[in-house]
């Protein structure tokens, strides 16, 4: 499918990014990007890609869809470009749209421009209700191991992957991980060690002011057993605790549910959301009940470019997209197929697929050293070169350790061209671990 890659002028343009740009690079193929339509990337030589990235878990309705990218144009031709803080009927819109499909009483909207702002956001909001029900000592912000928020200060932090714990450059020791119980890389699912693990840090639920917790880890994707996440709403609600969900990839119908935490029957106090919001223009939402959000006075969760009304005006397109195909309903109808290709490999490949996971159109293969549970970054790393060399993208190994084989297709995906690309995906496993 791919003409000799890489392409010699493709080269230039990473050699350019390397020069100047070098912290915005990851081993991702060494691909540039031309165009995208739909569920395929294009690069300038003639070479396309299936995607399976979705951008990570960006373009949930489709990369370019034609209604979206109308509705951004007709706004730009409007004149109404950037507006700052002073209302425009695109945000009314977007917030409304964004507050219709959140469940009853999580009503209120902030309007934000990435998942990073969002969950700093919620960590912001949740310790502000701290303070207020518990006194000042009452800060304490749980995460989980192997979690990801984003990477600005406390988001970084209350995220649990061991890569950006090396990068905290200001440790706050109220913010702190308690073991994910995804059942695989840990194995102990209990309440209780959730509780001891705040126990060993000193803090109780009298001093802890939020927890925030991905609807599924990203990592796999991995949810947390049902009973545990009703344990955990529960000692919420008796500490008055705030409960987040960051569903900044989770959600927007990926899972085969709208959000990913409809899976468990438990709804949270405040929600995180971005990248599928708007197939791809910076936009992100904190959702939430009223007397948390309306702690600060009106503005001060506002910054330059939130809520710009481009964006906007893809959200709202985006959401409606998403709504009238019933995109959620592709996920939930195709995930089934794509979970059995994907266990078909770990049954051939037991030795270096420790564990597969998936929920509607997101899934993971757990990539081990053979016969152990220890992470195998460099095989999982083939895999995906061989994919891409076959015309099959997906993005660079994820996981805690670049462990994790993640497949994520726009939800615009149809059954054949999953089909084609589990095909692709089927061969790269087996010459990988052949070693060619
Ligand atoms: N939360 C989760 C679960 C994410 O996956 C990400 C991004 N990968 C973020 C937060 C941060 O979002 P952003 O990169 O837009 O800041």
């Amino acid at each position: 499918i791919c003409s000799p890659l890489p392409h010699p002028d493709s080269i230039a343009t990473l050699e350019k990014l390397r020069r100047c740009e070098p912290l915005s690079m990851r081993g991702m193929p060494p691909i540039v990007w031309d165009k995208a339509q739909d569920i395929y990337i294009f690069d300038k030589y003639g070479n396309k890609w299936l995607d399976w990235s979705s951008g990570v878990l960006v373009t949930n309705a489709g990369h370019a869809a034609p209604e979206i990218c109308k509705a951004m144009i007709d706004q730009i031709q409007s004149g109404l470009i950037h507006n700052y803080v002073f209302p425009s009927e695109e945000r009314a819109e977007a917030a409304e749209i964004i507050a219709s499909v959140s469940p009853e009483g999580l009503k209120k909207v902030f309007l934000l421009s990435s998942g990073s702002e969002a969950t700093e956001c919620a960590i912001k909001l949740s310790r502000a209700h701290g303070i207020k029900v518990g006194g000042r000592s009452k800060i304490g912000i749980i995460g989980f191991t192997r979690g990801y928020h984003g990477r600005t200060l406390a988001s970084q932090q209350a995220g649990g992957m061991a890569g950006l714990k090396a990068w905290i450059v200001n440790e706050d020791p109220a913010i702190m991980n308690a073991p994910f119980p995804d059942g695989y890389w840990t194995e102990d699912t209990s309440f209780d060690t959730f509780l001891k693990a705040i126990e060993d840090k000193g803090f109780t639920g009298d001093n802890i002011a939020g927890v925030i917790m991905e609807s599924y880890q990203g990592v796999g994707p991995e949810f947390a057993p049902v009973e545990y996440i009703e344990k955990l709403r529960a000692w919420c609600d008796k500490y008055n605790v705030v409960l987040t969900f960051d569903e900044v990839q989770a959600g927007f119908g990926r899972t085969g549910k709208f959000w990913a935490f409809e899976h468990y029957g438990v709804t949270p106090d405040l929600i995180c959301c971005g990248k599928g919001i708007s197939s791809g223009m910076p936009l992100s939402a904190v959702i939430g009940r009223e007397a948390i959000m309306d702690q600060f006075p009106p503005g001060s969760m506002t910054s330059t470019h939130t809520g710009n009304p481009v964006c906007c005006a893809a959200a709202v397109a985006n959401i409606k997209k998403l709504l009238d195909e019933d995109l959620t309903g592709n996920a939930a109808r195709l995930g089934p197929i794509l979970l059995e290709r994907c266990k078909a490999i770990q049954k051939r490949h037991p030795d270096v697929v420790g564990h597969v996971s998936s929920a509607g159109l997101v899934a993971g293969l757990q990539i081990t050293l053979p016969g152990k549970k220890e992470p195998n970054h460099d095989l999982a790393h083939r895999i995906i070169e061989i994919c891409y060399q076959r015309g099959l993208l997906l993005f660079a190994p994820v996981g805690a350790w670049g462990q994790t084989v993640k497949i994520c297709p726009p939800l615009t995906v149809t059954e054949e061209a999953l089909i084609e690309a589990c095909d692709v995906l089927d061969g790269a496993v087996d010459d990988a671990v052949a070693g060619k």
